[in-house]
């Protein structure tokens, strides 16, 4: 048996340029690992299996098309072996929730099948990027500059924590229908200025100012959240009244991110939220936290 943690995201910027010709969008988007994990646990089985218990499994299919699910197919077939594993999703990231938890457990499935079957020399990040957009950052984890469609990385040299609340909403957006709402506000001249490169924000992260830090986050897809979600506009305003220094939607939303000054700041925000019912539930999160690892 093998058990893997692996890390939700926050997008401290996310710069999104105009629809290419296969659909995807280019970004230029800064990825920030939290300590929300979900644990995908593996073991050697006749055939494949998934179970998924924790948040949204209510939601989630168990068969091919769970990302979890292809990631041990594409590993399998790259080594020449077969799939013969069950694998265990226990999940606190929220599905369609803007924090790429389906991505995570796609890099998690790649690193514990890769870990059960013995495959040292197998390159995952090649694996994980034929994927999705977002597998192969949750398997390098801390904060990196992401290009294309995010699977082109640069790590970030290391800086201070940073301390968050996470607020949850109650239903998930689809990646899909915030891009294509951006795409709408941008053809009809309501789009909000596109973000320019995140300098801003790298310097701020290498000075350790959380104030400036905050000052410099960006998210080019708040806007297309807010359309389809307009409650999250309450949301993000309890947050800077109770204390945060800013807050934004991660990626495609719903779920917003406060950067707060301190743990203890945090942990008063998360039951403020909480308390003005503007939130299904919030949590207190720090990064950078680590990429994929095998905890056994
Ligand atoms: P991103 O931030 O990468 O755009 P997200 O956080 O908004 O993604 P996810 O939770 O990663 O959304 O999943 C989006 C969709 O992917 C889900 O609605 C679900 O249909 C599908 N999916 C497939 N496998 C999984 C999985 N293991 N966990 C969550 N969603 C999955």
């Amino acid at each position: 048996m093998v058990r893997v943690r692996v890390p939700a995201k926050v997008n401290l910027h996310l710069a999104v340029g105009q629809r290419r010709p296969d659909g995807y969008h280019d970004l230029v988007t800064v990825f920030h690992a939290v300590d929300l994990v979900d644990e995908v646990v593996v073991t050697t089985a006749d055939r494949l299996a998934l179970t998924v218990t924790g948040e949204g499994a209510a939601d989630l299919a168990v068969d091919e098309s769970n990302l979890a699910w292809q990631a041990a197919v594409v590993l399998a077939e790259a080594a020449g072996i077969d799939p013969a594993v069950r694998i265990e999703l226990h999940k606190a990231i929220p599905v369609a929730g803007g924090m790429a938890g389906g991505s995570a457990d796609a890099a998690g499935a790649l690193l514990a099948c890769a870990t059960l079957w013995g495959l040292a020399d197998v390159d995952l990040p090649v694996l994980a990027a034929r994927l999705g957009s977002d597998t192969v950052f949750p398997l390098l984890g801390a904060t990196a500059l992401g290009r294309a469609r995010g699977e082109v990385l640069a790590a970030i040299p290391p800086h201070d924590p940073l301390h968050w609340v996470l607020a949850f909403a109650d239903a998930g957006i689809s990646a899909g229908d915030a891009y294509r709402e951006l795409d709408r506000q941008r053809e009809a001249g309501t789009a909000a200025a596109p973000l320019g490169p995140p300098d801003a924000l790298l310097a701020a992260l290498a000075e350790g100012n959380p104030a400036a830090v905050a000052a410099a986050l960006g998210n080019d897809l708040q806007p297309a959240a807010l359309a389809l979600r307009p409650s999250l506009r309450a949301t993000l305003d309890a947050g800077t009244r109770h204390g945060a220094l800013a807050g934004l939607v991660s990626g495609s939303g719903p779920t917003c991110a406060f950067l707060c000054p301190d743990d203890g700041a945090a942990h008063v925000l998360s039951a403020a939220l909480e308390a003005d019912r503007v939130c299904r539930s919030a949590r207190v999160a720090s990064g950078p936290a680590p990429g994929a690892q095998v905890i056994s």
